[in-house]
């Protein structure tokens, strides 16, 4: 199996609703525990609507764990659990460099 470019040096919290990810490559994330939540892919969350309500325990993380380096598991306030692969966590991060930033226009436009 080829390395994978995208690795987790560390997880953090970032305040009480945040993840922070220091990634191999040095860059670093924070992302919001709600983005996570709503990125679960498990049967239940994707057959739900996107816009549904989500409690409060459902966006409070008890506990986060990197499988193998290739996962992440997550452990939710109503007993929910995610598993989310490095790669999708990776792609939740909002930051202007991996959203794009005007500066630096995403070729073809
Ligand atoms: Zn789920
Ligand atoms: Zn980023």
């Amino acid at each position: 199996m080829p390395e994978r470019s995208t690795q987790i040096e560390k997880l953090h919290a970032v305040g009480r609703y945040a993840l922070g990810v220091d990634w191999a490559d040095r860059h670093e994330s924070i992302i919001p525990y709600r983005s996570i939540r709503r990125a679960c892919p498990c049967v239940t969350c994707s057959a739900a609507s996107p816009d549904r309500a989500l409690s409060l325990e459902a966006e409070q993380l008890l506990d986060v764990q990197v499988l193998g380096g290739q996962s992440v598991f997550v452990r939710w306030g109503d007993a929910h659990e995610t598993v989310l692969l490095v790669d999708e966590l990776r792609d939740l991060c909002r930051c202007a460099r991996c959203v794009g930033e005007p500066d630096y226009p995403i070729s073809g436009r």
